[in-house]
């Protein structure tokens, strides 16, 4: 597990880990949402997209733990920088927003 992240804030990267996995498999914000209230963390679609963009509250411990348990990952896999962006390799050009990551600009490092 590594210690330090070039994300500064947690659920950020959580988030942003969270949204690449779910792009991989092809999912919509409305299936992840459904599939997190079938494993008994009730989560809105709204709240989906709004956390991906980094508009919400702090992700909780239980939503890191339910996120891990729909994508089958381990919980490293959600905290720890994850892999570049394929598009974007995490570097959008100023003032745009990496329409698969979600990045708007680069991640403090
Ligand atoms: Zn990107």
């Amino acid at each position: 597990m590594t210690t330090t992240s070039r994300f500064t804030d947690p659920t950020k990267a959580v988030f942003r880990n969270a949204r690449l996995l779910r792009l991989q498999r092809g999912w919509t914000a409305q299936k992840l949402a459904d599939l997190l209230t079938e494993a008994g963390r009730p989560t809105a679609r709204s709240v989906v997209a709004k956390q991906e963009k980094g508009f919400k509250q702090a992700v909780t411990v239980d939503m890191l733990f339910a996120l891990a348990h729909v994508f089958e990952v381990p919980i490293d896999a959600l905290t720890g920088d994850g892999p570049l962006c394929q598009n974007c390799n995490d570097t959008p050009p100023a003032g745009y927003q990496c329409n698969l990551c979600g990045l708007t600009s680069h991640p403090s490092r």
